[in-house]
């Protein structure tokens, strides 16, 4: 009985104490610390967007790995910043130098997470779109915002899609749709060899252009030298419920074409359209799948 009594209390107290460390966890992940396999150790996850980080972002990072982890910085496949090893008795300090250095703590759990983007036309010859713009907006806007689950957002210049937008809860696309005009045209191929998914074919003396083939990425238009391959849309294509993981899902493309101000709009609507209607775990593509994506359609567009 006594020796029951005892082993009751220890249990009690040990229970108390994971409580309390649970606790603790769930308040260092919020300040973006994740627990490692080894007992006490953190990554801590630092916020960085669109990829794009200042040689000054660079140096205090190098310099918090240094001090508080062990001298090197994991990059993660968000584009984000991690540093590896830093022990429970240095988070506080370790998050109070990071955030005196204007670096905030990246999300993680039921938040949505830093905007991902490739260079777009500030740097890449293809890039169609300012992608920095568009992501630094977003992450302004929604970084962090409180969601069911998780979500995730990514910017991406032209259909090559380096960012993977298919792969994400939100993703958007530049596009630039050709329109042929015959009279300006001098026979010459450049907008043939430029199209790398042949939707562009000259034979007996005419040019067909094969808008099921064609993907949008303006090539032939910066190709054509006469002014016979003109822009008929430019743009922003939108694609919802991508995932990878355990249940890999492609995003649906919700609109081929979209202004900029659509693309808020529709935003925002999913946003709140996932809030409303997600059940526990579930993902916008697993919430697309259940409701339909035509009712979704419906009521983000
Ligand atoms: S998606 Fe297009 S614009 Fe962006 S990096 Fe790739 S090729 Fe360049
Ligand atoms: S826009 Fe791109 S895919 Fe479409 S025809 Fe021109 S080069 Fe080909
Ligand atoms: S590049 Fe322009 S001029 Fe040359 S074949 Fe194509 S459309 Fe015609």
């Amino acid at each position: 009985m006594c020796n029951f009594s005892k082993i009751t209390t220890n249990w009690k107290q040990k229970v108390t104490k994971m409580a309390k460390k649970d606790t603790d966890k769930d308040l260092l992940k919020e300040k973006g610390f994740l627990s490692q396999r080894q007992d006490d150790h953190f990554a801590m996850r630092l916020h960085a967007a669109g990829g794009n980080v200042t040689s000054d972002y660079l140096r205090a990072v190098a310099d918090a790995a240094d001090k508080y982890g062990k001298g090197y910085v994991h990059i993660t496949s968000r584009q984000g910043v991690e540093i590896p090893f830093v022990h429970l008795d240095d988070t506080e300090a370790a998050s109070e130098t990071m955030l005196s250095a204007g670096i905030g703590p990246g999300a993680s759990g039921k938040k949505i997470r830093a905007v991902v983007a490739c260079q777009g036309d500030r740097v890449c010859k293809r890039g169609l779109i300012d992608c920095q713009e568009m992501c630094e907006k977003i992450d302004e806007l929604y970084f962090a915002a409180p969601v069911p689950y998780k979500f995730k957002i990514a910017v991406t210049g032209c259909p090559a899609s380096c960012l993977k937008v298919q792969e994400n809860d939100f993703g958007i696309m530049g596009f630039e749709e050709p329109v042929f005009v015959e009279e300006n045209c001098v026979m010459c191929r450049q907008c043939e060899k430029a199209c790398e998914v042949s939707a562009i074919k000259i034979e007996d003396g005419s040019l067909y252009l094969d808008m099921h083939k064609c993907v949008a990425c303006g090539r032939c238009i910066g190709a054509c030298k006469k002014d016979a391959m003109r822009t008929k849309d430019k743009g922003f294509t939108i694609f919802v419920g991508g995932k990878v993981g355990k249940r890999p899902r492609m995003g649906n493309m919700l609109l081929r074409t979209c202004d900029s101000d659509e693309v808020f709009d529709i935003l925002e609507r999913t946003i709140n359209y996932y809030r409303e209607n997600a059940l526990e775990g579930e993902r916008l593509g697993d919430v697309i799948d259940r409701c339909g994506l035509d009712s979704f359609g419906e009521t983000v567009k």
